[in-house]
C-alpha cells in the first residue's frame, strides 16, 4: 500500500459521507437503504469479485436489470479497482459477442435466461466466468455477495487508471469502448456538484437507467459525491414519478420524460413549487417543451450537454438564465470550442463548425483503437466530438446535429435540427426527424420523418407553405412521411440511421 492519495472514485465519495445513517436509497417497495448500508453491500460485492480472482484493472462486465444490487456492483467493482463494463438489457447474443470478444472480461454477470448464450460466447474467446444476478436478489453472484465481509480496503487507484468502459450507443455507426478513468470520473462529479449546487439535503427522483453514462455517472456519481440520497425508481413511469415528485428535490431526465410528464393533469404548480431543479440532456430538448413545461410549472428546465466519451461538458446555469434550444456554458475547467469540421480552423460567434472538447473529464481513449482514437482528437489535445454547433455571442452553446445526421442536398448544408424545430413549432406535430437519403438530382434529399396528433393533424401542403415562410429553399423537405412513433433507443435518441435505411429508396424511380 502507497502513501500517497488514493485517487479511486470510491474513495472520493466517502469524503462526502459525513453520517453513516444518513440515507442513500429509497427503493420502490420503500425500503430505505443508508450510506452504511451501501459501504457493508459494496464491500460485500468487492469481495465476492475478488474471491471469483479478479484483479485491478480486469474487465467486469454486467447485462443485469437496474437494482439496488446492480449499484453495488458498480461500487464493489471501483473498491476492487476492476473496470465496470455496463451493458444494456436489450442486447442480444449477437450484440452481447461484440462487446464480450472485444472487452474481453474476466467475469460476465448477467440474468440466468442469458447465461447459456453467454457462457457459450466466453468459452469460444477463452474467457473466464459467467455469474449470475436476478432482478428478486437471487443468483450466483448475489449468493456470493451474501456470504463475503461487509468490510473492505479500496483498492488503491492513480487517477488514470480505468474505472470504466462504455460502449457508446453507436447510433450512428460500431459502437466503441470508451475508457474512462477515475480522474475523468472524479472530475465531473465535482464539477457537477459546483455547478448545479448540489448539498448533502438533496433528494433525487432516479428513473434513468443505469447501464448509460446519464443513469450511472451524471446522476449517480453526483449524488455520492454530495452525500445526498436517491428515490430509485426501477423505470420511468408518470404515475409513479408524479407520486413520488413531492419527496424529491431534484429531477435528471431525458426530454421524452419532460414531455410525458406534460401529458399528465397530475402535473401542477403546486405538486412541484418545492422542487430546486430538473435537468434534461442525452438528446435535444425541444424549446417547445421547455417553455410549456415553465408555463405549467413554474420551473425552467436545465439543459446540459455531454457525451459518453466525456462526461458532461456544458450546462445551462444554475443561476442567470436557461435559454431553450442551448446547452449553456463550459463546466469548469472545461473548454470548448467550434471549429470548421474540413481546416480545423477555430470559428467566431454564431458560425457553425464541430465541437471540440478539452478538460479533466475526456476520456482516455477507445478500447484497443488507438487509430481511431488518435484521429478523434487534435494535436493540442482537443477531442472532436463529432456534435455540429454554434456558440452566441453571449457565450451559450447550441447543439445543430450530429456531423453524421448533416445533410448536403443540392451542395447546401442543412442541419437538421433547424428544420426539425420549425416542424415542431407547427400546430399538430408532436415530433419529428429530419434526414437526408439518396436523391438522383440532389445528392441527399431532405426528408422529414413526423408524427402528428390525431385531433388537429396537418397535411403536406399545410406543413409545406408553414416551412416556407421560414426557410430557404433548399432546406424544405423534399418529402414528409407520417408515421405513428419515432423510432428511439432507450436514452430517448432518434435512431437516425434506422429512418434512413427505412427512406433509403424514397426517391427511386
Ligand atoms: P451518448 O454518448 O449516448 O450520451 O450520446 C451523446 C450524444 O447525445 C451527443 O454527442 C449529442 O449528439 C447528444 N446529446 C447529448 N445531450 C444533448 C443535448 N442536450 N442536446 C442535443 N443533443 C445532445
Amino acid at each position: 500500500m502507497t502513501n500517497s492519495q488514493n485517487h479511486n472514485l470510491f474513495a472520493i465519495f466517502r469524503r462526502a459521507i459525513s453520517n453513516a445513517d444518513a440515507p442513500f436509497l429509497e427503493l420502490p417497495d420503500g425500503q430505505v437503504i443508508s450510506y452504511g448500508g451501501m459501504l457493508k453491500r459494496s464491500a460485500q460485492f468487492a469481495n465476492a469479485l475478488v474471491s471469483l480472482g479478479t484483479k485491478p484493472g480486469d474487465r467486469v462486465a454486467a447485462q443485469v436489470e437496474k437494482t439496488a444490487d446492480a449499484l453495488f456492483l458498480y461500487l464493489g467493482c471501483l473498491r476492487a479497482g476492476a473496470v465496470f463494463l455496463p451493458l444494456n438489457m436489450g442486447y442480444k447474443d449477437k450484440e452481447l459477442s461484440y462487446f464480450i470478444t472485444d472487452a474481453e472480461p474476466v467475469l460476465v454477470v448477467c440474468v440466468s435466461t442469458r447465461q447459456a448464450a453467454l457462457e457459450q460466447i466466453v468459452a469460444s474467446n477463452g474467457l473466464g466466468r459467467v455469474e449470475t444476478f436476478e432482478q428478486e436478489g437471487a443468483g450466483t453472484l448475489i449468493a456470493m455477495a451474501n456470504r463475503a465481509a461487509t468490510d473492505f480496503e479500496d483498492l488503491h487507484r492513480e487517477e488514470d487508471d480505468l474505472a470504466a468502459i462504455l460502449y457508446t450507443s453507436g447510433t450512428t455507426g460500431r459502437s466503441k469502448g470508451a475508457m474512462l478513468t477515475h480522474k475523468n470520473l472524479s472530475s465531473n462529479a465535482q464539477a457537477l456538484v459546483d455547478c448545479w449546487q448540489f448539498t448533502s439535503a438533496d433528494v433525487w427522483l432516479h428513473a434513468l437507467p443505469i447501464f448509460h453514462t446519464h443513469g450511472l455517472f451524471v446522476a449517480t456519481n453526483t449524488v455520492l459525491n454530495s452525500g445526498g440520497s436517491m428515490i430509485f425508481q426501477n423505470r420511468f413511469d408518470v404515475d409513479d414519478v408524479l407520486d413520488a415528485l413531492p419527496r424529491a428535490t431534484c429531477m435528471m431526465g431525458v426530454p421524452t420524460f419532460y414531455s410525458r410528464l406534460l401529458g399528465s393533469p397530475r402535473l401542477t404548480r403546486d405538486l412541484v413549487s418545492h422542487m430546486r431543479v430538473f435537468i434534461s440532456g442525452s438528446a435535444p430538448l425541444s424549446p417547445q417543451t421547455h417553455k410549456q413545461f415553465e408555463q405549467q410549472t413554474g420551473h425552467a428546465i436545465l439543459e446540459r450537454y455531454g457525451m459518453t466519451e466525456t462526461s458532461m461538458n456544458t450546462s445551462n446555469p444554475f443561476e442567470g438564465e436557461r435559454r431553450a434550444s442551448t446547452v449553456g456554458f463550459a463546466l469548469p475547467d472545461i473548454d470548448i470550442r467550434i471549429a470548421d469540421i474540413e481546416s480545423g480552423d477555430i470559428l467566431a460567434a454564431n458560425e457553425v463548425g464541430v465541437i471540440e472538447i478539452r478538460g479533466p473529464n475526456i476520456f482516455k481513449g477507445y478500447w484497443r483503437m488507438p487509430e481511431k482514437t488518435q484521429q478523434e482528437f487534435r494535436e493540442d489535445g482537443f477531442f472532436i466530438s463529432g456534435d455540429l454547433g454554434f456558440i452566441d455571442e453571449r457565450g451559450y452553446l447550441s447543439i445543430v446535429g450530429r456531423n453524421k445526421d448533416l445533410i448536403i442536398s443540392g451542395g447546401f448544408n442543412i442541419y437538421p435540427a433547424e428544420v426539425e424545430n420549425a416542424l415542431d413549432a407547427i400546430k399538430g406535430i408532436s415530433e419529428s426527424a429530419v434526414i437526408g437519403v439518396p436523391h438522383p438530382d440532389f445528392g441527399e434529399g431532405v426528408t422529414a420523418v413526423v408524427v402528428t396528433e390525431a385531433e388537429s393533424a396537418p397535411g403536406v401542403d399545410d406543413i409545406r407553405t408553414t416551412l416556407e415562410r421560414d426557410l430557404a429553399n433548399y432546406k424544405l423537405p423534399k418529402r414528409v412521411c407520417f408515421v405513428g412513433a419515432l423510432p428511439r433507443n432507450k436514452m430517448g435518441k432518434i435512431q437516425k440511421n434506422q429512418l434512413r435505411e427505412q427512406y433509403q429508396s424514397a426517391y427511386q424511380a
